[in-house]
C-alpha cells in the first residue's frame, strides 16, 4: 500500500480493461504510476481485480512508441511476429511528425482519390474514448467518404446488439450489475464472470450468500458456479435448444405471464409455435441437461419475484449468435421478467468502452446513437450536422473488411488501404493466417498504437499514440454510465493524444474541423458528440461530467438522474413493444470429425487482456501467467495419452500453435480451451471466420481442432 504523502499526486480515472467500468486513483510519483487503489465509484465502490490494480506499469514499459516511424522501401510485409525493438530499425525509419502524418494521410487520399472512398477502411478502438471513436467514425465517413468503420463489438456482442436493436429497440443494458442484488434468481450464460469482469462477478457471490439463487448455464464449469444453486453444463453449439426448452416449459406448464406478453410484446404465437417441439425431454438428448433439470429452472425462472439474465460472449459468439441472444429475450419477455428491478437483460460488455464506442457510431451501419445510415431522414440530418454529403450504403464489418483487402484487383469494392486506431486485428480476428495476409496485401496501412502490435509490424508508416493515463476524455461502461477520466502522467517521447492524431489525419484529408481548448479539444468534441446523441445523453454536459464522474444515460436533461432501468413502461421499438422472435436449431460451421475431432473454445483469462499488449507488458501480471496454454479435463487427457504441463500442438484446418497443456476439469468432454492473449501461440490461428449472418460476428467460441503431443 502506497499513502498520499508518499506520492506527489493522485488523479482520479477509470479502469482501462474490462466494461465494469470500476472507478480508479493513480497514484504518481516522479512522474511514474506507482501504485491504483480503486475509488468508490457507482459500478465498484472501491473494489478492484488484479488488472485494475496491478496493470498499470505497461504505460512505463521500454517497448512504448516514442518516435513516428516510417517504413523503409522495399521491406516486405511478412508476417513474422517480432517484437525486439533492437529489430525494429530494419524495418522502420524514424520520421517527424510532419512527413509521417503527411505520408499517412497523403497515401490514404491517393488511394480515395485513385480508386474511390470504399476502397478505404478503418478500425477504431474499444480502448480509445467516446470523443476517440466519435471522431475517428466521422473521419471515415466524412473524409474517406464510406462507412467503412469497425472495431472490435463485431468480435464480442454485435450479435446480441442486432438481436436487442430487433427485439428490444436499445443495443444497451435494462438493468446495471449491481441489480443482482435486487433478483431472487440469475441466469448467467456464456460467461465466466470471475475471470472477465471479476468485480461484476463479487456482486453475483454477494447477492448469493444474501440468498438469489445462481443458475450457471455454460458448456465450462468456472468458478462462479461455487456459487451457484444450478450448474446447466450443455454441450457446446447446443445453446437454442437449452434455451428454448425453458421457454417452452413456462408457456407449457401455464407460467407465462400473461397479462405482460399481452400488454408489452408482439409475436408471441409465432414464439409458442416455435417452441412447441423443443420440451426439455426432446432437448435432453440434445444438449445433454436432464429434462427435470430444465424443467427445475424454468420454474424457478418464471416464478421468481426478479428474475436477471447476464450473459457473454459464449453466446454470441456463434454462427447462431444472434438467436441465442433472441431466445433470452424471449425468456425474459415469457416470464414477465423485464422492466423493474432485479429483472431483464444485461450483455456483460468486454472492453472498457466498448459499449461508447458502439454508441458513438463506431459500426458500418449505424451513425451515433444506433441510428441506421442507409435512413434518409437520419442520414439527411447528419448531413446538415457535419455539412457533408454520406454514403447511404452501411459500410463493411471487420471480417468482411478483410475479406475485401484480399479480393481481386478488378473487384470495384477492394479495400486497399486501411487506418487502424488502437486495434490489433492481426491478434484478434479470426483465422489469422488469412487477416494477417490481409493486412500485408494493403497498398497503404497506417496503424495508430502505444506499442509495436502485431499488426503495427505490418504497417507502412506508425503514429506513436497515448495510453490511457495519459489522456483526458470520456469512457462508457456496460452498465450505460459515461465517466471521465483524467490525464495522470505525461506522454513518453513523441507520442501524441489520439484525439489530436485523428485531427490532424483529418486535416491532410481536406477537412476544416475545429475544436479548440485544452487536450486536444476534448471537451469541444464530447459536446458535439451530445447533440449527435441528444437521445440518449442530452443531460449530460462535460461540465456535469467534471463535478459528478459518471452519469448514467439515458439522461435527456441536466436534472434527470439518469435512468439506472430501462422498459420500465415501454420498448424504444416502432410499436413500442417487445417484438418475440422464434428460433431454429442452427449447427456450428464446423464440426468435430475423427480427422479433428475436439472443439476449440477461445475467451479470456483474469490476468490478461484480449490480444495481451497491455497485460502482457505489466509485470505482476505476466509473473502470474507467463504462459501460453491450453485446458482440457483430466479424463480428456488420459484418453488421449496427454498429461498437465507437456507441451503440445493444437491444429486446426486453418493453422497451428504450440502451447503448454493445462488441466481443467470444468472444461467439458470432447472440448479444449485457450485464452487468445499470447502471440507465440495465438489461439486465433485456429480459429472460424464463419459469420453470424446476422451481427456478422465470427463464430471464435467453436471449431474442429486436434491436439498432439
Ligand atoms: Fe478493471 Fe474490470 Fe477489474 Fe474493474 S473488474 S478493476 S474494470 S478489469
Amino acid at each position: 500500500l502506497i499513502g498520499s504523502q508518499q506520492v506527489d499526486r493522485e488523479v482520479p480515472s477509470v479502469c482501462p480493461f474490462c466494461g465494469v467500468g470500476c472507478q480508479i486513483t493513480y497514484k504518481v510519483r516522479d512522474e511514474k504510476i506507482v501504485a491504483v487503489d480503486g475509488r468508490d465509484g457507482p459500478a465498484n465502490h472501491s473494489r478492484l481485480c488484479v488488472k485494475g490494480r496491478f496493470g498499470f506499469d505497461y504505460a512505463h514499459h521500454p517497448h512504448r512508441l516514442t518516435v513516428p516511424l516510417v517504413r523503409k522501401p522495399g521491406v516486405p510485409k511478412d508476417t513474422d511476429v517480432l517484437r525486439n525493438p533492437a529489430l525494429w530499425s530494419e524495418v522502420f525509419r524514424e520520421a517527424t511528425w510532419d512527413e509521417a502524418l503527411d505520408l499517412a494521410a497523403g497515401g490514404l487520399k491517393a488511394l480515395r482519390d485513385q480508386h474511390g472512398p470504399r476502397s478505404l477502411a478503418g478500425f477504431g478502438s474499444a480502448k480509445g474514448t467516446n470523443e476517440e471513436a466519435y471522431l475517428f467514425q466521422k473521419l471515415v465517413r466524412t473524409g474517406f467518404g464510406s462507412n467503412n468503420v469497425d472495431h472490435c463489438t463485431r468480435l464480442c456482442h454485435a450479435s446480441s446488439v442486432a438481436a436487442l436493436l430487433e427485439g428490444v429497440g436499445s443495443g444497451a443494458v435494462s438493468n446495471q450489475v449491481a441489480d443482482v442484488a435486487q433478483a431472487e434468481l440469475i441466469l448467467v450464460i456464456g460467461s465466466n464472470p470471475t475471470a472477465n469482469h471479476p468485480v461484476a462477478a463479487t456482486w453475483m457471490k454477494n447477492a448469493a450468500q444474501a440468498g438469489t439463487k445462481i443458475v450457471l448455464a455454460d458448456p465450462r464449469v468456472t468458478d462462479i458456479g461455487r456459487h451457484a444453486w444450478r450448474t446447466l453444463q450443455f454441450r457446446p453449439d447446443t445453446d437454442v435448444a437449452l434455451l428454448n426448452a425453458l421457454i417452452h416449459t413456462i408457456i407449457d406448464e401455464g407460467l407465462a405471464d400473461r397479462a405482460f406478453i399481452e400488454a408489452r410484446t408482439s409475436h408471441f404465437e409465432e414464439l409458442r409455435a416455435g417452441v412447441a417441439a423443443f420440451s426439455p425431454e426432446a432437448m435432453e438428448a440434445v444438449c445433454g441437461v436432464p429434462a427435470a433439470t430444465l424443467r427445475e429452472v424454468a420454474r424457478a425462472f418464471a416464478t421468481a419475484r426478479a428474475a436477471m439474465i447476464l450473459w457473454g460472449m459464449g453466446i454470441s459468439q456463434h454462427v447462431h449468435g444472434t438467436d441465442n441472444a433472441r431466445c433470452l429475450i424471449a425468456l425474459c419477455a415469457v416470464a414477465g421478467q423485464i422492466g423493474k428491478p432485479g429483472s431483464g437483460l444485461h450483455p456483460l460488455r468486454g472492453q472498457n468502452n466498448v459499449q461508447g464506442a458502439s454508441d458513438a457510431g463506431l459500426i458500418p451501419m449505424m451513425l451515433p446513437n444506433y441510428q441506421r445510415v442507409d435512413d434518409p431522414a437520419v442520414r439527411a440530418w447528419f448531413e446538415r450536422f457535419w455539412g457533408t454529403p454520406l454514403d447511404p450504403q452501411p459500410g463493411y464489418t471487420v471480417v468482411e473488411i478483410m475479406d475485401k483487402a484480399l479480393a481481386p484487383e478488378s473487384d470495384p469494392h477492394k479495400v486497399r488501404g486501411m487506418y487502424v486506431e488502437g486495434e490489433n486485428p492481426a491478434m484478434s480476428d479470426p483465422d489469422l493466417n488469412h487477416a494477417r495476409e490481409a493486412l500485408a496485401g494493403l497498398s497503404h496501412l497506417v496503424v495508430q498504437d502505444i506499442f509495436m502490435t502485431e499488426t503495427a509490424w505490418m504497417a507502412d508508416v506508425v503514429l506513436p499514440a497515448t495510453a490511457w493515463p495519459e489522456k483526458t476524455g470520456t469512457v462508457t461502461n456496460t452498465d450505460r454510465m459515461v465517466q471521465l477520466g483524467r490525464q495522470a502522467i505525461e506522454p513518453p517521447g513523441q507520442a501524441r493524444p489520439d484525439l489530436w492524431l485523428i485531427q490532424q489525419i483529418a486535416a491532410r484529408m481536406g477537412l476544416a474541423w475545429h475544436y479548440p481548448g485544452p487536450d486536444a479539444g476534448v471537451a469541444a468534441v464530447y459536446e458535439e458528440m451530445r447533440q449527435a446523441m441528444h437521445g440518449a445523453i442530452a443531460g449530460i454536459s462535460w461540465e456535469r461530467l467534471e463535478r459528478e464522474g459518471s452519469v448514467t444515460y439515458p439522461c435527456l436533461s441536466e436534472d434527470d438522474p439518469g435512468q439506472p432501468i430501462v422498459f420500465t413502461d415501454s420498448f424504444p421499438t416502432a410499436d413500442g413493444r417487445l417484438r418475440l422472435v422464434p428460433t431454429q436449431l442452427l449447427t456450428a460451421a464446423e464440426r468435430p470429425d475423427p480427422e479433428y475431432p475436439l472443439v476449440l473454445i477461445t475467451g479470456r483469462q483474469l490476468e490478461h487482456w484480449h490480444t495481451g499488449s497491455m497485460t502482457r507488458r505489466s509485470a505482476v501480471l505476466d509473473a502470474i501467467e507467463p504462459v501460453a496454454t491450453a485446458s482440457l479435463n483430466g479424463r480428456e487427457l488420459e484418453r488421449r495419452g496427454l498429461v498437465a504441463g507437456q507441451m503440445a500442438t493444437l491444429q486446426s484446418r486453418r493453422g497451428e500453435v504450440r502451447c503448454h497443456l493445462r488441466r481443467d476439469d470444468g472444461t467439458p468432454d470432447g472440448a479444449v480451451f485457450m485464452p487468445f492473449a499470447y502471440q507465440e501461440a495465438a489461439a486465433n490461428l485456429l480459429t472460424n471466420p464463419a459469420l453470424d449472418p446476422f451481427g456478422k460476428i465470427p463464430e471464435f467460441k467453436y471449431c474442429a481442432v486436434k491436439v498432439s503431443p
